[in-house]
């Protein structure tokens, strides 16, 4: 098999990589090594910046994410038993963000692959890498019980965090930063309206809690946990139970409704620089990973692969310029997205052992962002997503 560009993983970064090459006429095939009803279940992000929106719009795979995603213009801090709207709107000139889970946007964008009767092969076992640094590097693997070799012009590793794609880059070439942070999220999805018009992100004594959502009907919640919480340990009624102490307000308690999804997900910073090593370019969580508190991990895949799509473009068409510089422009981008998911998650979350010193400065940083004017506008220009 033969293509030009070889995909590793169908999650958002690599089916969107593929649709913006099919839109340019450029050849690819994708491999993924779950099932499609898997990646197309997989409850994960939810808030897409404007400028992930319209990418999706302009690959033609936005329709229904402009009938169904529900556009917010702000979002709001809860802290000392107050909600502060920051008007993200009215701070950034107009933008805004989507409300549409990524199992929608995996969905439109197999649906508009399968349509086009172009290469998505799931089930893909025994990926490997080959030849990386010579101008016709090849993937190995196994479909339906043979053993197949791809040879491609370029790799595009869009396979996550735990993907072969990034291992297969020799020791000594890559650099990686790395934090881990000592608590995680206790994630539900609830068939029950939202309690809150905007989402809630809300400091508590108790830990940072999140009200977000999904549709009308759906509720998508999250509390702060262990890293290693048992989730035997939490019935719904203990969920809802320290959802509505972290969260309810005087007189405002939170809607209840059946969890259809209950999950614990881990909180790391991540970035391995740089992003490319021969033909072979990492997007998305294969490259980095940031904390969910900005929101930012989806929304940095897309914008890798924008970046990568345009210098893959370019290079066959005779000027391969971009693809040297793909690494750097991205890492711009992604740095000071992980600046400001550390930043969220620092300011929202209690750690294990912290004083009432770190107390006060958490209070004292929010109170700032809620009623300084230059303070909200950062947190909303980063929110929305810089250009
Ligand atoms: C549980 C969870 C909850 C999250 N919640 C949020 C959130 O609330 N907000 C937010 O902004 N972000 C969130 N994120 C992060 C966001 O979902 C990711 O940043 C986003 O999925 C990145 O897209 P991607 O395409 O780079 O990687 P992925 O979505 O991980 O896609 C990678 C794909 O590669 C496939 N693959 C892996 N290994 C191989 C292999 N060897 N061969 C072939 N295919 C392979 C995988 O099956 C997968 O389909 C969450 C992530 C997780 C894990």
């Amino acid at each position: 098999m033969r293509t030009q560009v070889g995909i590793v993983g169908a999650g958002p970064a690599g089916l969107t990589l593929a649709r913006l090459l099919e839109r340019e006429g450029i050849e690819s095939v994708v491999l993924e090594d779950r099932s499609r009803e898997h990646v197309e279940q997989r409850v994960r992000a939810g808030v897409l910046e404007q400028g992930t929106a319209d990418l999706l719009v302009e690959a033609g795979v936005g329709a229904r994410l402009q009938r169904e995603g529900i556009v917010h213009r702000g979002i709001e801090l809860q802290f000392d038993g107050e909600r502060h709207r920051i008007p993200l709107g009215d701070l950034t000139g107009g933008r805004s963000i989507v409300l549409y889970g990524q199992t929608e946007v995996v969905k439109d964008l197999v649906a508009a692959r399968l349509e086009s009767a172009l290469p998505l092969l799931f089930e893909v076992e025994d990926v490997t890498l080959h030849e990386l640094d010579t101008d016709r590097p090849r993937i190995r693997f196994r479909h339906d019980g043979a053993d197949r070799e791809l040879e491609c012009d370029a790799i595009a590793g869009c396979d996550g965090f735990h993907g072969v794609c990034r291992p297969s880059i020799p020791p000594g070439v890559l650099r990686t930063f790395e934090r881990e942070y000592p608590y995680a999220w206790l994630g539900i999805l609830a068939a029950v309206a939202p309690s809150a018009d905007e989402l809630v992100y809300a400091h508590h004594e108790r830990g940072f809690a999140l009200l977000s959502l999904r549709g009308p009907e759906l509720s998508r919640l999250y509390l702060q946990c262990r890293p290693d919480e048992d989730l035997d340990e939490w019935p719904d009624e203990r969920v809802w139970d320290e959802l509505q102490q972290r969260v309810a307000l005087e007189g405002r308690s939170l809607a209840e409704g059946p969890i259809l999804e209950k999950g614990v997900t881990g909180m790391r910073s991540f970035v391995a620089e740089p992003m490319q090593h021969g033909r072979l370019f990492l997007a998305g969580d294969a490259a980095h990973i940031v904390p969910p508190t900005g929101a930012k991990g989806l929304n940095l895949a897309i914008a890798d692969v924008r970046v990568l799509a345009e210098a893959l473009v370019s290079s066959f068409r005779g000027d391969a310029t971009g693809l040297h510089t793909y690494s750097a422009r991205c890492l711009a981008r992604v740095w000071r997205a992980e600046h400001f998911s550390w930043w969220m998650t620092s300011m929202l979350h209690r750690t294990p052992g912290d004083d009432a010193f770190d107390l006060r400065l958490q209070l004292a940083q929010l109170r700032y962002v809620a009623s300084s004017t230059a303070a909200a506008t950062s947190l909303a220009e980063n929110y929305v997503g810089l250009p």
